[in-house]
């Protein structure tokens, strides 16, 4: 079978790992802060703080705004879980905003229409997450100038687009937005095994992130300490801290990422090649974006051909190819339903979700196997 995803780990990346194993310090030791400057400097950004996974970012993100009960979370339908649940942990109410459906990303239109119905019923959000879908940002100039003057927060959900651009700067630059996130799961642009980061420009903002990932623990407090043992607990915090072992390996990691995202682009150009004329449309991704290439979305032509997404899905994963769905909108999970949301509340996500599939894109995709995803899909929509 071939994966829509996988990782890419080279010899170096294992010699990376085992000589961290070998070192006094397997957890918060040097690699922790080599990983950050690293990341800081490929983001052009002040401060990068690395925690354990994607969704713990995206929590403590949230926690860093002082995000509570009473505030109001707004985020994409189409994106995975994290990027909703972490409103709920903070014990916030979470809403979606609709997306384009030529992108996947969300709309600055279906933005300013309900900012607007907020405005008049004295209920805006206090954060909102947009999502770079499959690696392309979202119009982020666009969604920080609806944004201004409301006192609203934004934190750019980036899992998908580490190595993107937007406007010539790289995402996770924080231009438009308050922090962006990341995530190193193997089928991101890096791994660190499980992995996250977050960067920002506020130096506030990045020592709570830090004291957060610690159990809200101060280390160095001011004046009164009783000696230099001390340490204190001001806020309620967790251990969300990532090892020397994911540092090493996502540092190493990081020597390849402009490789990754090259052999990602040009996978991506060749199934736009030679699948340009099959009844099925790609994503858009405008012309001041380079997209980190995270998913390959086909969205077959349904009404041309006859025969429904789940005849082609399965006819691909019986010819060996992985292919995937990304996302069945986060509103219509039973647990979201739960909470009052239902299907209709955002159609554009609705019918995006009812077409898509994801063919396999990663670094190590060979070119024979691309072959086989090519030639199995124009055999299934001839
Ligand atoms: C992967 C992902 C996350 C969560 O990241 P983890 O590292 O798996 O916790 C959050 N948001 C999006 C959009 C993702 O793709």
């Amino acid at each position: 079978m071939i994966p829509y995803g996988q990782h890419s780990i080279s010899e170096e990346d294992i010699a990376a790992v085992v000589e961290t194993l070998r070192s006094p310090r397997i957890t918060q030791g040097p690699k922790i802060a080599d990983f950050e400057a690293r990341l800081a400097e490929h983001c052009q950004i002040e401060h990068a703080v690395v925690v354990s996974s994607g969704t713990a970012a995206l929590h403590l993100a949230c926690l860093a705004l002082e995000l509570g009960p009473g505030d109001g979370l707004w985020t994409s339908p189409m994106s995975f879980l994290a990027s909703a649940n972490c409103g709920l942990y903070c014990g916030a109410s979470v809403d979606f905003v609709d997306i384009d459906p030529e992108s996947g990303n969300m709309n600055p239109q279906a933005l300013h229409d309900k900012l607007n119905l907020s405005v008049a019923e004295n209920a805006l959000p206090k954060a909102l997450i947009p999502v770079h879908f499959a690696g392309t940002s979202c119009d982020m100039p666009r969604i920080a100038e609806l944004a201004r003057g409301k006192n609203i927060k934004i934190i750019e959900d980036a899992s998908h687009a580490l190595g993107a651009s937007l406007e010539g700067a790289p995402v996770g630059n924080c231009r438009y937005s308050d922090m962006t996130v990341f995530s190193f799961h193997p089928v991101k642009s890096i791994t660190c095994g499980e992995g996250g980061a977050i960067t920002t420009n506020s130096s506030d903002l990045a020592s709570k992130l830090r004291r957060l990932r610690e159990h809200g623990m101060n280390r160095n407090p001011a004046a009164g300490s009783e000696g230099p043992w001390y340490y204190e607990m001001q806020s309620l915090g967790f251990n969300y801290r990532m090892n020397d072992l994911q540092a090493a390996l996502g540092l190493s990691q990081m020597q390849r990422l402009t490789n990754f995202i090259a052999r990602r682009r040009e996978i991506a150009a060749r199934y736009r090649t030679e699948l340009a004329d099959c009844p099925l449309d790609f994503l858009a991704c405008p012309a001041n974006s380079e997209s980190a290439h995270h998913l390959f979305v086909i969205r077959p032509r349904l009404d041309e051909i006859r025969m429904t997404r789940r005849d082609i899905f399965l006819a691909l994963q019986e010819r060996g190819i992985g292919v995937q769905v990304h996302y069945i909108p986060i509103h219509l999970q039973p647990y979201y339903r739960r909470l009052g949301f239902a299907r209709g509340d955002f159609p554009a996500a609705e019918s995006f979700y009812e077409k898509v599939i994801s063919l396999p894109i990663y670094p190590s995709l060979s070119s024979g196997d691309q072959d086989q995803v090519i030639k199995s899909l124009r055999e299934i929509l001839d």
